[in-house]
């Protein structure tokens, strides 16, 4: 069987899926230890190994998509440690995503306040990121006039429920200046150039963490690559993915093609990891798809996360001069070392930034309890990660966190300023950046 049709409505995401993924699970358990909503709970319903059951009995029509079934795929992370623990190979991530998709097709979720929360995130606000960054300015305004500020000392927000307390205490700080406004449409390479390559701003990254898009393009000029970034750009449709909505995941990854030609640039560039794990496989998700499919061949080729790339082409270390001691600890994004399986290449990085010591995080490839929206809509789960790996970030010693993905990087500052510990949490390009422009100062 072939991968669910674009052109019309599926009768089953499950039922649709080519057989071969949905079968390939041995039942060897292997993936369990590595699960953290099974070691939480010990249920196996809770392991990857009881949710391909689940799966594979609905994809086999021996099980209709149950409220049960439904609460499971969204009680599991996606964060697909299970994938790199599992010998027979299972695509534990193509499976997930039309998990979701089926439980979303068979409405056992539905209610009034959850359609609406989808309608305005997935449907409207994602769709078209001049309405996120809209948003984002009106965030911005009330934080920088100090009304959040003063909202939370004024004791006003003791009237909402806990839950909406706490949803507030997790908003973010949106940044001074999205991307658009600190860096041009096309960066020259600063030395003769050698590459032309695209990167992708982001949607929540570009409110929240738009200086690390800036830090991006400066790393890459300097490494010789023209830098094409242009000011409008869409949603990569990964949170539409790994939230069930695949069509219009679909929707948006043609539009990233079409402002992307993947032929007309070396590298299409993603510093967030969990966009840069779904943007690497558009094939599939367009597999049925006459016009696109081979474009998205191409496109899958070109997509590469930062630190991949820059350890690819090769990196000039920052100079020694000026360059104070750091201690930093490393979190592997879940997107980045079991998605992408990239895991070595940030480390590297690290390393070559002088007087930088990098010290190993304990159970570093342990998920966060970011999670794309894991964490809005699964607290006490992400809570207890998120306390498992703060525990661990104290155990090194380091002052600094360099984490490669917007979500860990959200999540863990969120768990840092709660318990008002001192500690810098930083995307590890960011600190490559800050090595070259204290080398330039002291040049
Ligand atoms: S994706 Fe993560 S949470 Fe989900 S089954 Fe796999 S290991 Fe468990
Ligand atoms: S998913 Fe892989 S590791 Fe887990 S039980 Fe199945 S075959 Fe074994």
């Amino acid at each position: 069987m072939s991968a669910p049709s674009v052109s019309g409505p599926h009768v089953s995401h499950l039922k649709d899926l080519d057989y071969s993924v949905v079968q390939q699970c041995m039942h060897c358990g292997l993936c369990l230890p590595t699960c953290p909503t099974y070691d939480t709970t010990k249920l196996e319903r809770n392991s990857p190994r009881g949710r391909i059951s689940l799966m594979r009995a609905i994809a086999d029509g021996r099980l209709e998509p149950t409220r049960t079934f439904a609460d499971e795929m969204y009680y599991c992370l996606g964060c697909l440690a299970c994938m790199t623990a599992c010998p027979a190979g299972v695509n534990y991530a193509e499976l997930f995503e039309h998990a979701r998709a089926e439980a979303e097709q068979s409405g056992v979720l539905k209610s009034a306040p959850r359609s609406l929360i989808r309608n305005f995130t997935l449907r409207w606000l994602f769709l078209d990121l001049k309405r996120l960054q809209w948003i984002g300015r009106t965030l911005r305004f009330y934080q920088r006039l100090g009304l959040q500020s003063f909202v939370r000392h004024s004791g006003v927000l003791r009237l909402l429920p806990q839950r909406l307390r706490e949803l507030e205490a997790m908003t973010p700080a949106v940044q001074p200046r999205f991307s658009a406004e600190m860096i041009s449409a096309v960066t020259p390479a600063l030395k003769p150039k050698r590459y032309r390559v695209a990167v992708l701003t982001g949607c929540a990254q570009d409110l929240i963490f738009s200086d690390v898009n800036r830090d991006t393009v400066e790393v890459l000029a300097r490494n010789g690559c023209e830098v094409v970034t242009p000011p409008a750009q869409h949603c990569c449709g990964s949170l539409h993915a790994h939230n069930g909505e695949w069509e219009l995941a679909q929707q948006l990854a043609r539009k990233q093609i079409d402002q992307f030609p993947p032929q007309d640039f070396d590298a299409i560039i993603t510093n967030a990891a969990g966009c840069g794990s779904h943007l690497k496989h558009y094939a599939k998700l367009l597999a049925d798809d006459p016009i696109y499919h081979q474009r998205a061949q191409t496109w899958d080729g070109k997509v590469k996360d930062i630190h991949e790339w820059l350890m690819q082409i090769g990196l000039t270390p920052p100079l020694a001069k000026g360059q104070p001691v750091q201690q930093v600890t490393y979190h592997e994004a879940c997107h980045l070392c079991h998605g992408q399986k990239i895991t070595m290449q940030p480390r590297q990085i690290l390393r070559i930034i002088p007087n930088l010591k990098l010290i190993e995080l304990p159970e570093s490839m342990w998920c966060c309890g970011s999670a794309g929206i894991y964490n809005l809509i699964q607290p006490e789960m992400a809570t207890e990660l998120l306390d498992r790996k703060l525990k661990h970030i104290k155990s090194t010693g380091a002052e600094t966190v360099a984490t490669g993905n917007p979500g860990c990087l959200l999540q863990i500052l969120n768990g840092v300023r709660v318990r008002n510990l001192s500690l810098r949490i930083v995307h590890p390009i960011t600190l490559l950046a800050e090595a070259y422009r204290r080398a330039d100062a002291h040049f």
